[in-house]
């Protein structure tokens, strides 16, 4: 019996890993969890100390303990050299980003990428001199033909946000690291147990904490994870924008972490049962959903991932908007709102068609993407079948 970390974690299964990493009870006091450490200022033993920063801790800003304990787990169970938090899934997107591009720089990004690194991208990118071009999200190796000159950067992300296409990233990265350039990867809808992307050939790794790391849908979180050649750059990237991760998110992270692979599990268990069920909907066209067998991207999912989380999309057949209102606002179970990865199940809207840029979004009907939850799936269905009779009420 021992109150120390295990000796070598890489020997152990991920859920051991998931449970142990990134706290230290005989450092506490013999504590299970890592305390929250709040602060500012560091004190120094010395003079000598201070001038020579000969410290473990120097400043709020460059990490915590409990910083530390979160950044070490996500380390160790992406296979990264090393990652950073930040205040929220965004912000690790942007830093990440930052991390590789410089004045004068081209990036080519899926026309399927979350929307706001879109904007951040058209935005704040342009006006600092980087160009964005978007590409196919099925492009695979044919990535080669748009790479230029200036091409630092390939950002990839896997299944598409609300859309669901699969990307060939092994594909991707053999074509983006032939001509040099980083190969970046936004894994939120994995998370690093269902996707290791850094041995697929990812250099810089973005997830969401704020979704399935959170589990709760009560705090915002990014974590960018980075591999030894581009780790340098990532962690003075950070630095120099100091934009630190809130201690008490941090520490409801760490909680979240242990329970992590359960939840997944129990996601993909709920989301895929939901995704069968509504695929024999006389009211549903098409499910998008990766780990369906009829599913385009299905080939490379059962490649590649080792499960699916659950968030998906379905395309309705053709109504009339009202219609789609009135299912929506008579659910009684499912919330209308943004974000995902928490216990409730969630539905939104969605319409890829006017911001895409490099390919059609014409699926043919409105776009309803589900995040499913921990509730009970007779109760879920019960609550989409009445939906579904005021649908075809309206309609
Ligand atoms: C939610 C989300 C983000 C951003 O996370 P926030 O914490 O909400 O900023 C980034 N990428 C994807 C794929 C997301 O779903």
């Amino acid at each position: 019996m021992s109150i120390t970390p295990p000796r070598d974690p890489s020997r152990l299964g991920e859920r051991t890993r998931l449970v142990h990493a990134g706290r230290d009870p005989s450092a506490q006091h013999g504590f299970v969890n890592t305390p929250i450490y709040r602060g500012s200022t560091v004190l120094f033993p010395s003079y000598d100390d201070l001038q020579h920063r000969r410290a473990e801790y120097t400043y709020g800003t460059a990490g915590t303990p409990t910083i530390r304990a979160l950044e070490a787990a996500w380390t160790e169970l992406s296979g990264a050299a090393g990652t950073v938090l930040t205040p929220s899934g965004l912000a690790a997107v942007t830093v990440g980003l930052l991390a590789c591009l410089k004045a004068g720089d081209h990036l080519l990004v899926t026309d399927s990428a979350y929307r706001p690194t879109r904007v951040f991208c058209d935005g704040f990118l342009a006006r600092f001199g980087v160009e964005t071009t978007y590409y196919d999200p099925l492009v695979g190796a044919g990535l080669a033909d748009l790479m230029r000159e200036n091409t630092t950067a390939v950002l990839t992300e896997a299944p598409g946000s609300q859309s669901f296409e699969m990307q060939d990233i092994p594909a991707i990265a053999a074509a983006a690291h032939a001509r040099g350039a980083a190969v970046l990867m936004d894994n939120t809808w994995a998370t690093p147990l269902l996707f290791s992307a850094h041995e697929r050939g990812v250099d810089i790794v973005i997830e969401a904490g704020t979704k399935y790391l959170s589990g709760g849908s009560d705090l915002l979180l990014g974590l960018t994870s980075a591999n030894a050649r581009y780790w340098p750059a990532l962690r003075r990237t950070f630095d120099q924008f100091a934009m630190c991760a809130g201690a008490e998110d941090v520490f409801l992270a760490l909680r979240g972490l242990r329970t992590m692979s359960l939840r997944l599990r129990e996601h993909e268990r709920q989301g895929l049962a939901m995704a069968e069920w509504l695929r024999d909907r006389p009211e549903v066209a098409r499910v998008l959903h990766p780990a369906l067998p009829e599913d385009p991207g299905h080939a490379i999912w059962k490649r590649d991932f080792k499960g699916a989380s659950g968030l998906f999309s379905v395309v309705l057949n053709p109504v009339p908007e009202a219609a789609v209102a009135a299912m929506l606002d008579g659910l009684e179970l499912f919330g209308m709102g943004f974000s995902w990865g928490g216990f409730e199940s969630l539905v939104i809207p969605f319409d890829c068609k006017p911001y895409r840029t490099a390919t059609a979004w014409a699926p043919g009907g409105p776009g309803l993407r589900f995040q499913i939850g921990l509730e009970d799936l007779d109760d879920l269905k019960r609550d989409l079948d009445a939906g579904f009779a005021r649908l075809r009420a309206a309609g």
